[in-house]
């Protein structure tokens, strides 16, 4: 079912008694050409885009929990393309550009909202590295706007300028980047999988793959073995865990990051404001709440919450920059399992087993990504080759000594 204006009417004057289920609750089959493991945000992408822009057939999503259970519903919503390196910028700059079609490209409300990123600088030096980051943007095809502390005072007097550690001297802007709402998000990709015969399959949870002479074959699952000619595994938090049942070990650490929502305030916020130096980011929600988080839980963990010391760290963090937070009541927090790469960067690509295909790694930064990451792993699924803007996100750089080091901080992930 379509939804325009028309529709809303016409169910608003019928008491909204004939809207349909947004997607179909198949039983598995018993076999399928493709089978994307993980109903994630980047998992449900890849149906639509496999389905929809590369006429793929016969597909299947298999999700252990709820669509919307993992990540996907539980980051910030921050949508940007403010990278520098060739292996990122223009596969985030293409993630961008199809956030700016999506509610049209899905007949859905994603809520996209290009209110802006500013990211704080407080060094002469660090204003210089935003420079060049900005000209990377530029060459790109993407916005960038290097701000002096003037423009950033006139946008966000609230901001604590004189901070005694962290003072603010400049600021590097993207208007185009912005917020959109993460279940939505989620919903608006199954809906359009399902509308394209792509079985979305809850409460179905991969426990192994079937192999045959060292190729992959298909899947077993909590409702039985299921066969596929292709199995793309997307699972985000538990990439490690899900692909060690195939034999491989990943360049990927599993971490909590928290997330943090106050009570409704009138608008303050005029965009995305990111403070790294201090561990804090933060944006307001339509609804009025500060959407708010800071670091990683810096511990090993799978469990879907946090400690309560980060929490101490994050709003000491931000009451150092915008002292005004200090007022607001904070209503709820919760955390996610971030798959964090050794380069900070993620992978789309085949593994070394034959029909068996890997997305992952995406750290903190992966809600963004989503687009992007669906139709280059659907383009690589229905292709077997890498989509020319995810090339470079190859499983075996660190062997090659080719990693898309975006921070320059070396292949530690406590350090990125
Ligand atoms: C607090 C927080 C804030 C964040 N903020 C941002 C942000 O502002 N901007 C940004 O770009 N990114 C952000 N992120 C990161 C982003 O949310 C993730 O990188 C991204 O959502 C991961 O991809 P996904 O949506 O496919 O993951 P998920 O939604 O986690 O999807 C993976 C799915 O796989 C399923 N699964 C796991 N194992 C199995 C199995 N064995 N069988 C079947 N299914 C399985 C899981 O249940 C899950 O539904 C944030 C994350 C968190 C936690």
């Amino acid at each position: 079912m379509r939804y325009s204006a028309l529709s809303i009417l016409k169910q608003g004057l019928t008491g909204n008694k004939s809207w349909k289920p947004v997607w179909r609750e198949p039983e598995p089959k018993k076999s399928y050409d493709y089978i994307i493991v993980g109903g994630g945000g980047h998992g449900l992408a890849t149906a639509h885009y496999l389905a929809k822009i590369f006429g793929g057939k016969n597909i299947a999503v298999l999700e252990k929990g709820w669509i919307g259970s993992g990540n996907i519903g539980r980051n910030t919503t921050i949508v940007r393309s403010n990278y520098v390196l060739d292996g990122n910028q223009p596969f985030y700059e293409m993630s961008v550009k199809l956030w700016e079609g999506l509610e049209q490209d899905l007949n859905y409300n994603a809520m996209m909202s290009q209110r802006g990123i500013l990211n704080l600088a407080h060094s002469d030096g660090q204003r210089d590295a935003y420079a060049r980051r900005g000209n990377a943007m530029l060459m790109s095809g993407a916005d960038a706007e290097l701000l002096d502390r003037d423009a950033i005072q006139k946008m966000c007097p609230f901001l604590k300028f004189d901070n005694e550690r962290f003072p603010i001297k400049a600021g590097l802007l993207q208007r185009r980047a912005g917020t959109a709402r993460h279940d939505a998000v989620a919903w608006g990709y199954a809906r359009s999988a399902d509308m394209h015969g792509v079985d979305i399959i809850q409460n179905c949870e991969v426990t192994g793959f079937q192999m045959k002479n060292g190729k992959c074959i298909g899947v077993q699952t909590n409702r039985g073995p299921i066969k596929a000619k292709k199995t793309a595994v997307c699972v985000a938090g538990s990439s490690s865990r899900v692909m060690e049942k195939a034999g491989m070990r990943l360049p990927i650490e599993s971490h909590v990051l928290q997330a943090f929502v106050s009570e409704g305030l009138k608008p303050t916020i005029p965009g995305v404001i990111t403070y790294g130096a201090g561990h804090f980011y933060i944006s307001q929600s339509d609804k009025g709440g500060l959407v708010f988080g800071g670091d990683l839980d810096g511990y090993n963990s799978y469990a879907q919450r946090g400690n309560l010391p980060v929490v101490e760290d994050v709003c000491a963090g931000g009451m150092s920059i915008m002292p005004m937070i200090g007022r607001a009541r904070l209503l709820r927090m919760w955390g996610g399992v971030m798959d964090m790469s050794m380069d900070g960067s993620p992978f789309i690509d085949k593994t070394g087993i034959g029909g068996l295909y890997f997305n992952g790694g995406w750290c903190y930064g992966g809600f963004k990504a989503t687009p992007a990451s669906g139709y280059c792993y659907a383009h690589l699924l229905a292709t077997d080759t890498p989509h020319e803007n995810a090339s470079q996100m190859r499983l075996d750089r660190f062997m090659r000594g080719n990693m898309i080091d975006e921070k320059g901080a070396g292949a530690q992930p406590n350090l990125h």
